[in-house]
């Protein structure tokens, strides 16, 4: 039985082993089973899944993870966590802690040895310092995955989601987008968490495109040229693109590719949508050879 969702019982285990939260490595505990269960219900997991956790923390999340799916492995950065999560999971013997950082950990191949390569579920309560990061690792890398359902800091949560014409639209939306189809699970409050963190959080569930929703030739030339728009967000597309330290373009040739798209010259990256750079993109990327 999952025991650890609460504040009392989590109070317990931290003092047991005198352990010391630290803010570096973004602990932030849930402490609230209704949050647990929404999260356990929107992974949609079965007794057939392989998930990987990252950041278990004391494995509040973990034992629910175990009892839903076949096999769990969790990556945990803090060495201090270890034994404590030796301690709490020790009912589970479908469980597997890695004591790294899930930066620098080869998921693709992990995938591979433990799920046969396979479609893995992430399911998480992220470090809030490094979501970027890890959500673009575990796509541009091409981890087999079938979903992400992951807590994040709400502002994050609806960057993913938006589209051009708001002022949260970036890089970060349109990558989420070509890989996935993301849906807002719950809003969850600062007081859901142990300590209390200064943001408002979300769970949002990340379903992997069967196949990608548009056609691009070189899709690492296309994410460039989405980073170079965002990177400059009150240039126009022209001034982005030539000043990018990524893909050296001449501005005539830029210019020349706007024009073939219809755009007009002056127009800013934060205008188009993901049809539209992935048009873009094709178009340069002839131009190129
Ligand atoms: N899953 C637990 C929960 O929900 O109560 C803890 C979540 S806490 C927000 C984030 C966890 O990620 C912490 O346990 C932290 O130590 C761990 N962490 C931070 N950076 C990490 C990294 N680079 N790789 C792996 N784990 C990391």
């Amino acid at each position: 039985m999952a025991t650890l969702g609460n504040p009392k019982n989590t109070i317990e285990i931290l003092n047991k082993y005198k352990f010391v939260m630290q803010k570096k490595f973004g602990q932030n505990f849930l402490i609230d089973t209704h949050v647990l269960e929404k999260i356990i219900n929107s992974a949609d997991l079965t007794k057939d899944d392989f998930v990987l956790e990252i950041g278990p923390g004391i494995g509040t999340m973990t034992q629910y993870l175990a009892e839903a799916a076949r096999e769990v492995v969790a990556v945990e950065i803090d060495t201090k966590l270890i034994p404590i999560l030796e301690d709490t999971l020790s009912d589970y013997d479908n469980v597997t802690i890695i004591n790294q950082d899930v930066l620098k950990l080869d998921i693709k191949k992990l995938a591979e040895e433990r799920n046969g390569g396979k479609p893995i579920k992430v399911v998480a309560n992220l470090p809030y310092y490094i979501t970027t990061p890890i959500i673009m690792g575990l796509f541009e890398s091409h981890v087999p995955i079938d979903s992400i359902t992951i807590m994040v800091q709400k502002e994050v949560a609806d960057r993913m989601k938006v589209g051009p014409g708001t002022k949260d639209y970036g890089a970060l939306s349109l990558a989420v987008q070509y890989y996935a189809d993301p849906y807002i699970v719950a809003n969850v409050p600062p007081n859901c968490f142990m300590p209390r963190p200064n943001v408002g959080s979300a769970v949002i569930r990340l379903t992997r495109h069967k196949e990608v929703p548009v056609k691009v030739d070189d899709e690492s030339l296309m994410f460039k040229i989405i980073r170079a728009s965002f990177n400059q967000r009150r240039k126009t597309l022209v001034n982005g693109l030539n000043n990018s330290p990524e893909i050296h373009l001449s501005k005539e040739l830029i210019a020349e590719a706007l024009e073939e798209a219809g755009f007009l010259a002056n127009i800013r990256g934060e205008a188009l949508t993901l049809e539209q750079f992935a048009e873009l993109s094709n178009i340069i990327s002839r131009k190129m050879k």
